[in-house]
């Protein structure tokens, strides 16, 4: 068992029976592309060190630690729960833990993390002189080569926003969590009836909600159980209001998008706030640019003027309309390709018009500004990029349009699979982002020359859908307006 199974449990029961049984397969958010433990070492001055391996028993690890007292990935188990120290300093019987967090702060939730490996470390006999976080230097910028002393910040004390808080070692100290009794609870459990409560929903919804709930993924579009940010759904639903076009008004919150989504169900499955979305539309100009970018995450940076937690952009797809004709352009890069990107881009993308993408504020628009920062020569170019830039997201989010068949989802992929059944997402090896991170790492690390132009291929593919799908939201939404 191991601290995430214990988590697991304390959310749901049936959540750590199920995630017991089915083994997901983990997408690593971070490109780590740095020995961080070799890092770690340099920055505490560490000459000799152990790194510890997968399944090491308490017993060996203890007996390591007669030769080294610095371990990385220290395994200890006790009471059937299993852990692995980032890094400990052990002299003796006395230990020192370190956390190493790749953030750019030192949160409670580590101390929390600690409480666990408190109650493994006393449990095979060590006592815990310090708690310490290692996590990022928000300030740090990559020039030349790692420095690794300026990367780490070290810290005894909890660190939110740059402001110190408390101090780690009496907040483990005062944490009251009694894992004798949920290891117990946990070694005696059985079996669990799914049960529909905030956490299947909470922060990050549940893996297993469609096991749990699969009546769900077969309502109908107009279901009331699409209605997007709503308390009362449930309730509904078990008064016997089963469609949009009933809901009971006193029990919608009442946003616009809800409204939108309640009229068009009383409306042949479609409403458009005909004002809102003409003027939304009347701003858009030939010729027209529909752009996508994919990028990688990278907390350590790799390239020079990159900062921790900065992203590197590898690829972009671009559509131009010119009221004719549609052509496309695109670029897929490999390591450090952003000069050659934004080369490309200022090349290919119209020096007038809209251009148009799919949560252009919270993405394309921060990529171009990045862009701008880390090559002065082209930033003017670049930043009027971001003047004519224009959401497509916006039209939906607002609830100026909403059609049921969107069954409460806002996606670009969503929109897409609406409007083309033939020419969709699912039909792709590359169906979203993270998939294509996944086979963007796997290309610059692939020798098979075959497997890579392959890679390539999907990845060409997905982005180039994705502004391919701008290119006809745009139609239909000029369709709907030229209807009217
Ligand atoms: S969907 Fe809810 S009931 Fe089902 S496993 Fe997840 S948290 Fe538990």
């Amino acid at each position: 068992m191991h601290v995430s199974d214990i988590k697991r449990f304390l959310r749901c029961p049936r959540l750590y029976q199920l995630s017991l049984e089915t083994k997901t397969k983990f997408h690593l958010y971070f490109n780590i592309s740095t020995d961080i433990d070799e890092s770690i070492a340099k920055k505490l001055n560490i000459e000799k060190y152990y790194v510890g391996i997968t399944n090491q028993e308490s017993s060996d690890t203890l007996l390591v630690a007669n030769n080294y007292n610095w371990i990385f990935k220290a395994r200890f188990s006790y009471n059937g729960l299993r852990i692995r120290v980032p890094l400990l300093y052990v002299d003796g019987n006395n230990c020192d833990v370190y956390s190493i967090v790749l953030s750019t702060q030192a949160l409670e939730n580590e101390g929390n993390n600690m409480a666990y490996t408190k109650y493994v470390l006393e449990g095979n006999g060590l006592k815990i002189n310090n708690y310490y976080i290692l996590f990022l230097n928000r300030d740090y910028v990559y020039k030349d080569k790692l420095d690794d002393d300026k990367l780490w910040i070290l810290t005894d004390h909890f660190i939110k926003d740059g402001r110190k808080m408390g101090n780690i070692h009496e907040y483990v100290d005062n944490i009251s969590l009694n894992l004798d009794e949920i290891i117990y609870q946990m070694n005696k459990f059985e079996f669990a009836l799914p049960i529909r409560t905030s956490k299947c929903t909470s922060r990050n919804r549940c893996p297993f909600y469609e096991d749990c709930f699969p009546l769900e993924k077969i309502i109908s579009n107009n279901s009331i159980l699409t209605l997007v940010s709503s308390k009362y759904k449930y309730d509904m639903l078990n008064d016997g209001i089963r469609y949009l076009k009933d809901a009971d008004l006193d029990r919608v919150e009442g946003n616009k998008v809800q409204m939108a989504q309640i009229k068009a169900d009383r409306n042949n499955g479609l409403y458009v706030d005909e004002k809102a979305l003409k003027k939304w539309y009347g701003q858009l100009e030939l010729p027209i640019s529909f752009i996508d970018f994919e990028w990688d995450l990278f907390p350590i940076p790799p390239y020079n003027d990159m900062k921790v937690m900065d992203v590197l952009l590898f690829q972009y797809s671009l559509h131009v309309y010119d009221g004719k004709k549609l052509s496309h352009f695109e670029f897929l890069g490999e390591g450090d390709s952003r000069e050659e990107i934004a080369i490309s881009l200022l090349e290919n993308i119209p020096k007038k018009g809209s251009v148009i993408a799919y949560n252009a504020t919270g993405a394309e628009k921060i990529r171009i500004k990045e862009l701008a920062n880390y090559f002065p020569q082209y930033s003017d170019r670049l930043l009027k990029i971001n003047d004519r830039l224009i959401d497509m997201a916006i039209p939906f989010v607002t609830g100026l349009v909403y059609d049921t068949r969107m069954r409460g989802s806002f996606t670009l992929n969503t929109i897409e699979n609406m409007l083309d059944e033939k020419h969709s997402y699912d039909d792709l090896e590359v169906s979203d982002g993270m998939k294509a991170v996944e086979i963007y790492r796997e290309m610059i690390i692939c020798q098979d020359e075959i497997q890579k132009q392959e890679y390539k291929k999907q990845l060409l593919e997905y982005c180039g859908l994705d502004t391919y799908s701008l290119y006809k939201i745009y139609k239909w939404l000029n369709k709907i307006l030229s209807d009217r």
